[in-house]
C-alpha cells in the first residue's frame, strides 16, 4: 500500500531486511512479489499468526524476542504436521515507539532464529500505525505430498503422546508478571520458556513416520488434545498423573495445597509450543528412541478411546475440567499468540 515514508519504511527493507531475503524465491525484496517455484512430490503447508502489543507481548518486551517469538509459534504449527519450514512472509505494523534501534533489534531476532530453523525472508510489508505495535508472519514450509499430519487421523486404540514438558508457558507468564514466588533460577527458567518457546522441528519426520494426528500445543493441552478428538470423531482420555513437568514446575506444584486443580491449571494454560500426538501402539518405541536421540522427552499420557469427548483422570479418578484452554475471544490481557 503506497504510504508516505515518514519513518523510513524503505530504509527498513532495504538495510535490515534485504540480508534476511530468501537467496532466490525474495528476489531481494526489490519487486512486488517473491517467487516460489513448485516443487515435485511436495505439499506446500501455511500457516499464519499474529502478535498484539498489549495483547501477546508486554510494550516494554525487547523487539528481538518478540521477532523470535513471532516465528517459533508458527514454527511450532509446522512442526505438529511434520513439515519442513524454510520461508515466511513477514508484515509489520511499526508503533510510535519502534525507533531505528527497536527496528534494528527486531531485524536481529529474526537472523538468529532464521539461522537456528533454516528459514528466509521471501517477502511482507512494513506500515506504521498510530496503535499498538503488531507482527504477523506466515511461515511455508515443505510435507512429502499426501503426508502432512492432520488432526483428524486418531483412531480408538492409540496412544497420546506429549513432547517436552507442559505447563511451563503459563507459570512463565505469571513469573513475568512477577506472580509468581519461586526461587529466582526457577522464575529466570519459567519466563525463558514463556518468551522464546522451543518449536519441536527436531521430531518432524518421527510425526511424519508415526503420527495417527498431531496439533501443536499453544491454547492449552487439553484444549488442543480435545480438538484432535473433535477433528478425528474418537475420545481420549487423559491422566494428569502423567503430566510431564519441569522442574521448575514441579517446584511450583510442591507449594500448592491444591495438587488437582493445579495440575489442571498446567494442562489448561497454554503457551507452550510442544506437540501432542497420536500413534498407533506400534509406533511409540520408534517415537520414542527418535525423541531420546534429540535429548527430547516424549511421554505417553492416555489412549483413544471411542466414545466421543475428552476424560480427564487422576489417580484413577475422573477430573471435571470447567475450562480446557485458552478461549481466542477472551478479553484482551497479556497472553499468548497463536
Ligand atoms: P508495496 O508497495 O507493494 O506494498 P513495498 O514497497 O511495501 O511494496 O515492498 C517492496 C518489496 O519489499 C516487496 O518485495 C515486499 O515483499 C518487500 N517487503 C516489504 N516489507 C517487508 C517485510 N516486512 N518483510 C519482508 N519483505 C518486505
Ligand atoms: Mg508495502
Amino acid at each position: 500500500m503506497p504510504a508516505i515514508d515518514v519513518a523510513g519504511e524503505f530504509e527498513t527493507i532495504e538495510r535490515l531486511f534485504r540480508p534476511l531475503a530468501h537467496p532466490e524465491w525474495g528476489r531481494g525484496l526489490k519487486d512486488d512479489v517473491g517467487v516460489l517455484p513448485s516443487r515435485p512430490g511436495f505439499d506446500l503447508i501455511l500457516t499464519k499468526d499474529a502478535i498484539v502489543e498489549g495483547v501477546h507481548f508486554l510494550p516494554d518486551d525487547p523487539l528481538d524476542l518478540v521477532a523470535r517469538k513471532l516465528l517459533r509459534v508458527n514454527l511450532s504449527d509446522l512442526a505438529a504436521k511434520g513439515a519442513e519450514p524454510f520461508g515466511y512472509l513477514l508484515a509489520c505494523h511499526w508503533s510510535g515507539r519502534c525507533g531505528w534501534p527497536e527496528r534494528e533489534a527486531f531485524a536481529e531476532g529474526l537472523r538468529q532464529d532464521q539461522e537456528s530453523f533454516g528459514v528466509h525472508l521471501i517477502g511482507g510489508d512494513t506500515v506504521n500505525t498510530p496503535g499498538p505495535a503488531s507482527f504477523s508472519a506466515t511461515l511455508l514450509g515443505w510435507a512429502p505430498k499426501g503426508r502432512a499430519v492432520s488432526r483428524a487421523g486418531a483412531r480408538p486404540g492409540d496412544l497420546v503422546l506429549v513432547t517436552g514438558t507442559i505447563g511451563d508457558g503459563a507459570l512463565g507468564l505469571k513469573a513475568v508478571q512477577g506472580r509468581l514466588g519461586l526461587e529466582p533460577e526457577r522464575l529466570e527458567a519459567l519466563a525463558d520458556r514463556y518468551r522464546l518457546p522451543q518449536p519441536r522441528l527436531e521430531m518432524r519426520e518421527a510425526i511424519l513416520a508415526h503420527a495417527s494426528a498431531a496439533a501443536d500445543v499453544s491454547d492449552g493441552l487439553l484444549a488442543d488434545a480435545a480438538r484432535i478428538a473433535e477433528a478425528s470423531d474418537v475420545g481420549l482420555s487423559i491422566d494428569l498423573g502423567r503430566l510431564p513437568l519441569s522442574l521448575a514446575a514441579t517446584a511450583w506444584l510442591e507449594t500448592r495445597v491444591d495438587p488437582e486443580a493445579s495440575r489442571v491449571m498446567l494442562a489448561t494454560g497454554g503457551d507452550d509450543y510442544e506437540v501432542v500426538l497420536t500413534c498407533p501402539p506400534g509406533g511409540e518405541a520408534a517415537l520414542k528412541r527418535h525423541a531420546d536421540q534429540h535429548h527430547l522427552r516424549l511421554t505417553a499420557l492416555g489412549r483413544v478411546t471411542a466414545t466421543s469427548g475428552l476424560q480427564v483422570v487422576l489417580n484413577g479418578g475422573p477430573v471435571e475440567v470447567e475450562r480446557l484452554g485458552w478461549r481466542h475471544d477472551a478479553s484482551p490481557t497479556v497472553s499468548k499468540p497463536g
